[in-house]
């Protein structure tokens, strides 16, 4: 999986996705993340990348034509026109199925990270595939959202976990979150570890994990339970 990033930031946002598990799935070969600058694409002197809404109204917009041609240079070295995601608080919200259909389906993404009051509709239209929120608020901008997007598709890709049940076993997979987890000590400031965790009875922890995992959904998450057949 070969992930483009086009920001006005790519330091910050290459920096954080070259640490920890994506780095390593980088360094092996497993994964690659790229980040653009987009203000290299501009064909001003002041190397200006927003302006003025038409209209009317507060802020700025991002315009076309760095987007455009950071995007076709993109394309361009990759052969073919890539699945183009932009972050956007007016997309669809992203949920971990989508992380699945875009690990599964493509093997190439772009991602664009708006900032300002957002980008020219126009270049949405001629460029852009889908168009996906992380949540219901506003950010400033869409560094943060390609990020999380960018590390909940890159865990899926083979090899980048030690293995698949690192992701399956997992709240969201199936439609419940997990169970609680516990390490050493046994006993900490007076609480203690469930009983069955520490009997070695692997039966008895895997049907205790799963009233726990099936509990926890349904105090929490009445939606995604109500959705939910009772398998694990
Ligand atoms: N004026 C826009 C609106 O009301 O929909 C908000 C623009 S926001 C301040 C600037 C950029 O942050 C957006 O273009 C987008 O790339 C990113 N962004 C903000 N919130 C987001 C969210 N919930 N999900 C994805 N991207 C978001």
């Amino acid at each position: 999986m070969r992930i483009d990033i086009m920001t006005l930031f790519p330091d910050v946002v290459g920096d954080m996705l070259c640490e920890s598990i994506l780095g390593r799935g980088q360094e092996r070969g497993f994964i690659r993340i790229e980040c653009h600058q987009i203000r290299d694409f501009t064909k001003n002197k002041q190397r200006q990348v927003d302006d003025y809404p038409y209209g009317g109204g507060r802020g700025c917009v991002m315009l076309a034509q760095p987007l455009y041609d950071c995007w076709k240079h993109i394309c361009d070295e990759a052969g073919e026109r890539v699945h183009t995601i932009s972050l956007s608080p007016c997309g669809t919200v992203f949920r971990q199925e989508d992380a699945r259909r875009l690990q599964k389906e493509y093997d190439r993404l772009i991602l664009v990270c708006g900032r300002y009051e957002g980008i020219d509709e126009r270049f949405i239209e001629e460029c852009v595939d889908e168009e996906i929120s992380i949540g219901d608020y506003v950010l400033t901008g869409g560094e943060i959202p390609a990020m999380v997007l960018a590390d909940a598709v890159c865990r899926l890709v083979p090899g980048v976990l030690p293995d698949e049940e690192c992701f399956t076993d997992e709240s969201h997979w199936n439609g419940l979150l997990e169970y609680p987890q516990y390490t050493r000590p046994e006993v900490w400031n007076n609480r203690n570890v469930p009983e069955v965790l520490l009997s070695g009875h692997h039966e008895k922890i895997s049907n205790w994990r799963r009233e726990q995992s099936l509990e926890r959904t349904r105090i929490r998450r009445p939606d995604m339970f109500n959705m939910h057949d009772g398998t694990l």
